[in-house]
């Protein structure tokens, strides 16, 4: 590679990592997902997500203005070709503090479902289960998973299509039993950039598809669609994006959010008002298309309150 073909390289990888840094630094301001003290067990599955999440926190830490410890874990499931050293290798050079959990669920699995059933269900619980252990073995205050923007949007059309729910993926939410904290720290983070990131920093990525599940062919199909969109339509994905982020229960249609029933003569809408005989008019343009945020100046706190990282 030329001298300036390196350089433009550089500097297309720090432009990636200062973007996925702001948009980490503003999911974990905006929802609170780091305090002061807290030991973080950051989930590392090998795939180019979890990577470039461990890779942006033990970025962020060195300059957070708040303490915070970082152990990364492996669940190291059985899966055929599993190769158990890449993780342990890459952890070790990077000097950061590890544990690789081995528990045989692959084994478990296949004796409880029968073939050409579908695997993921009892995988997940059984994995679930073993993490949320693991957490506590290590004292972990909060528990990091690699999910992205694109997987919440995913999750959003599962739901929607195949559940008859309008329901994703929270940033962060807290275990059935109330012992955990569960953290998604690349909420706002682009697949592509995080792919892209990946590949720059050379990861030692895992195939993802050791187990040999069809379970995810409809989040393909989803996938896909979505991709569709993104080509078609810029901004389409942003803006859905936003619409999560923009709820207003009055003008759906679940009871248990907004009192339909109790709506009387007197009673005043507090969002978006009376559009009950408007035209719905909307925006000529994407509103997230509008939003070039490449060069926005970052400004957010990792812990409530004070403005205290700048993340450049
Ligand atoms: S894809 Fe494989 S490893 Fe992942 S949850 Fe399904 S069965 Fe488990």
């Amino acid at each position: 590679m030329s001298h300036a073909a390196q350089a433009k390289a550089q500097y297309n990888l720090n432009k990636l990592h200062k973007r996925l840094r702001r948009g980490v630094g503003q999911a974990i301001s905006d929802f609170g997902m780091i305090s002061d003290g807290d030991k973080i067990m950051v989930c590392l599955s090998g795939g180019k997500d979890s990577y470039t999440m461990l890779d942006i926190l033990l970025n962020m830490q060195q300059s957070a203005p708040i303490n915070f410890s970082i152990i990364a874990v492996n669940l190291d499931q059985k899966q055929p070709g599993f190769p158990a050293e890449v993780l342990p290798n890459y952890l070790q050079g990077i000097g950061v503090d590890y544990q690789i959990v081995t528990e045989d669920t692959y084994a478990i699995v296949k004796d409880k479902i029968p073939e050409g059933k579908t695997t993921c269900s009892l995988c997940s619980r059984l994995r679930r289960g073993i993490l949320y252990r693991t957490a506590k073995e290590l004292g972990a205050t909060k528990i990091a998973l690699g999910h992205h923007r694109d997987d919440m949007l995913e999750t959003l059309f599962l739901n929607m299509f195949y559940g008859g729910k309008m329901k994703s993926m929270p940033p962060k939410l807290i275990s059935d039993n109330g012992e955990h904290i569960v953290i998604r720290p690349l909420a706002y983070c682009k697949e592509k950039d995080i792919e892209k990131y990946a590949q720059a920093r050379q990861f030692p990525i895992i195939p993802c598809n050791l187990c040999g599940s069809q379970d995810g062919l409809q989040r393909q199909v989803i996938k896909e669609m979505l991709q569709d969109w993104d080509k078609r339509f810029p901004g389409r994905i942003e803006t859905m994006f936003q619409a999560m982020q923009n709820v207003v229960p009055s003008h759906l249609a679940d009871n248990s959010l907004f009192d339909f029933a109790a709506l009387s003569k007197g009673h005043t809408l507090a969002l978006e008002g009376d559009t009950a005989f408007d035209h719905i008019s909307v925006p000529a343009v994407p509103v997230g298309l509008a939003k070039d945020d490449e060069d926005e100046p970052e400004q957010h706190s990792v812990s409530s309150g004070v403005q205290i990282v700048q993340l450049s």
